[in-house]
């Protein structure tokens, strides 16, 4: 299989009421796969300018319809939770039924529209449950007798460098431990619950229950703000009877990831234990941003580059979505607001490295036993 580049979208949210009450200030623009940012300290300066394979303007030019759904107005840029899942939901999904690993990842500071991107609020659903329903709904229309299909779910939390079961009350001292498996090299949570799932219906109360359980700590940035990393895969194995009654089972994993928000621990204000928190976090985050690095300059050409996966428990996690067998897109959420200027550019740097990625997808298919 050839070696194929890491996607990546940009989507920028329009401005919140604190950002509204401070007069804030547009600097973001989006021209086509262009997004520019302006330096609102240097205004007369050039904006720095970004090309991605899809840029998602969400700031303006939408109504609120009476059931609360977001829509673009007649001919306006505005992109909408439906057309950010068209383009990539629906390949997340297409891949998942031709048996590949996919991985889409959300990236940001804390209150730049990731979790909007990945679960939505309301009837503005996002990608993650957009996708499930339309994976049963293809489920549900299978007419080949010689086809069957098994989907199960978890979901976990990576926070202060320790993995939780957002399925299960239990809360084990220490986490979850994180094992590698000695054969394949991959690594795995073990001990994580695998529910299976029958159901749209059932996916969006296991979504409810996993999001319940949460560990949800305030920062001065956004009172109701996650500072853990959430992980939802999705189990999809299909088993194919061929005509000599022989089946084979195609599987594919999918790993939809809302990242912790990228913010540095000072510019939130945090002390003592959120401050610990933070350096975590950050430790987490930053092994990530190291681990594109070092993949972007292998597939630059330069050799010797080590990968440092083993650094957090995140890349452990990640490691086959980062360069390893899976189609991976990453979704970097952008603030609108001159206020966030520093974080919005670094948001955009770090995304601008994630394209350089090559991943090597191969379909997973092996002969039931
Ligand atoms: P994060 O998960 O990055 O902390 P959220 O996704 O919770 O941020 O978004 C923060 C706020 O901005 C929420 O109130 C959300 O409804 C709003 N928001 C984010 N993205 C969009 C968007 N594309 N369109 C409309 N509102 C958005
Ligand atoms: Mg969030």
């Amino acid at each position: 299989s050839e070696a194929e580049s890491v996607r990546v979208a940009v989507r920028v949210r329009p401005f919140n009421q604190r950002e509204k009450d401070h007069g804030a200030k547009l600097i973001i623009d989006m021209q086509g796969q262009l997004t520019t940012i302006k330096n609102p300290e240097t205004p007369s300066e050039e904006p720095k300018k970004f090309s991605f394979d899809f840029s998602y303007w969400s700031h303006d030019g939408f109504t609120e319809r009476a059931d609360g759904v977001l829509e673009p107005t007649a001919g306006s840029k505005y992109a909408s939770q439906p057309i950010v899942f068209k383009d990539l939901g629906q390949g997340v999904l297409d891949n998942a039924f031709e048996g590949y690993n996919c991985s889409l990842f959300a990236y940001g500071q804390t209150g730049s529209g990731k979790s909007y991107s990945m679960v939505g609020y309301g009837n503005n659903k996002g990608i993650v449950p957009m996708t499930c329903d339309k994976l049963f709904q293809a489920v549900n229309n299978n007419s080949d007798p010689n086809k069957r299909f098994e989907v199960s779910f978890s979901m976990l939390e990576i926070y202060n460098e320790q993995v939780r079961d957002l399925l299960s009350k239990d809360k084990p001292k220490g986490g979850l431990p994180v094992r590698q498996n000695p054969k394949m090299g991959f690594f795995y949570v073990q001990g994580l619950k695998r529910a299976p799932v029958g159901s749209y219906e059932d996916i969006e109360a296991q979504i409810d229950k996993g999001t319940a359980n949460r560990t949800v700590a305030s920062t001065n940035m956004n009172a109701t703000s996650s500072r853990a990393h959430t992980v939802v895969t999705i189990t999809f194995d299909q088993i194919i009877k061929d005509p000599t009654g022989q089946e084979k089972k195609k599987s594919s994993e999918m790993n939809l990831v809302d990242l912790a928000g990228s913010e540095r621990a000072e510019s939130t204000g945090a002390t003592g234990d959120r401050l610990k928190e933070g350096a975590n976090i950050n430790k987490s985050l930053s092994a990530l941003g190291n681990v594109i690095s070092a993949l972007a300059d292998l597939s630059m050409g330069k050799k010797k580059v080590m990968v440092p996966y083993r650094d957090s428990v995140l890349t452990k996690l990640l490691q086959n979505a980062l360069g390893g067998n899976s189609k991976t897109i990453m979704i970097a959420a952008l603030s609108p607001a001159d206020i966030n200027y520093d974080e919005t550019l670094s948001t955009l740097r770090y995304a601008d490295r994630a394209k350089k990625i090559k991943n090597k997808a191969v379909i997973n298919e092996n002969p039931m036993d």
